[in-house]
């Protein structure tokens, strides 16, 4: 765009934007060595069934930088995403997970539970990304079945021939994926029976105004219906209210997962709630 306007042009300062540059090249100066100065944590959202009981957790990252405090996810993550550093942190999350996963094998009451790590496109995109997966399962000895993959519609656009035959090598293994955000995207639903997929996730967008929309309730029901049909699980992001939790226990939802469960966690934290 800036070449566009020609070099002898006056440009209009535009503060907002000067203020989004300038915080993303400080992010990225920062977030390059957030690994090595161990800035980086996971928080873990638990994940519930019917019974109330904890099935597994969402890894979500937090980082904790001296300068710029505590950034969310959404602020770094498309920021280490464009200038390709989300492979390194992508890998730290993932053998930070297994790392639990391997603490949690011998306690016996979370034993069985699951991991979900957010996956990015560029990381699912990687030639090597079966072997990135099983390296990190192999050296935590961790049965595969126990880490969840999450993606997203969207990343299903690019190379889909080889992004399905990823998943498939690693899903013949026992590693299991999730669609986030599901229904926000505009993938055909066809689609969804070439997917080796185990779960859907409900948007956090359709929970919160399911009860007041009518449009809403009918995505979540058709959601329910479908997921059913194809046999895959479903879980509800964004529990907040116990009348979303309620019509969506009518509804027939098995898994839930939102503040008004459980806010995401650090590791102390979450081993204080009831498993
Ligand atoms: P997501 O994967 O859809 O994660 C769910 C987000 O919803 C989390 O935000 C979580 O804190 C929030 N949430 C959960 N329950 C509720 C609720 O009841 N109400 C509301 N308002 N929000 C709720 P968070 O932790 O800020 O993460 C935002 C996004 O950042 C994630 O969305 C995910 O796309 C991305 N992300 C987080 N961790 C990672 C990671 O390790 N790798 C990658 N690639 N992306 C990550
Ligand atoms: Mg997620
Ligand atoms: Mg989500
Ligand atoms: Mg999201």
């Amino acid at each position: 765009q800036s070449k566009a306007r020609g070099r002898n042009q006056v440009t209009f300062f535009d503060p907002q934007l000067q203020f989004a540059l300038n915080q993303r090249n400080d992010i990225l100066r920062e977030l390059i060595h957030a690994t090595d100065k161990q800035e980086l944590i996971l928080y873990y959202q638990p994940i519930y069934n019917q019974q109330k009981a904890i099935v597994g957790t969402e890894a979500l990252i937090r980082w904790n930088n001296s300068q710029l405090g505590m950034v969310p996810p959404d602020q770094f993550i498309p920021v280490a995403e464009q200038a390709n550093h989300i492979l390194v942190i992508g890998n730290w999350v993932l053998h930070t997970a297994c790392q639990q996963l391997q603490q949690w094998a011998s306690d016996k009451q979370r034993a069985h539970w699951t991991i979900a790590v957010n996956i990015s496109a560029k990381q699912l995109q990687q030639k090597d990304f079966v072997d990135i997966v099983t390296t990190a399962l192999t050296q935590y000895q961790v049965p595969p079945q126990r880490l969840k993959l999450e993606i997203t519609e969207s990343m299903l656009q690019e190379d889909v021939d080889n992004t399905i035959a990823a998943m498939s090598k690693l899903r013949e293994i026992g590693v299991r994926f999730s669609l986030d955000d599901f229904g926000t995207g505009y993938s055909s639903l066809s689609y969804l029976t070439k997917l080796p997929i185990d779960t859907l996730k409900i948007d956090r967008s359709f929970v919160d105004n399911m009860i007041n929309s009518k449009e809403d309730t009918a995505v979540v029901k058709a959601i329910l219906s479908l997921a059913a049909s194809l046999k895959l699980e479903v879980v509800a992001e964004g529990v907040e209210t116990a009348e979303q939790m309620a019509f969506l226990i009518s509804a027939g939802c098995q898994h839930y997962q939102g503040y008004l469960l459980s806010k995401p966690l650090p590791i102390e934290q979450l081993l204080l709630l009831d498993s």
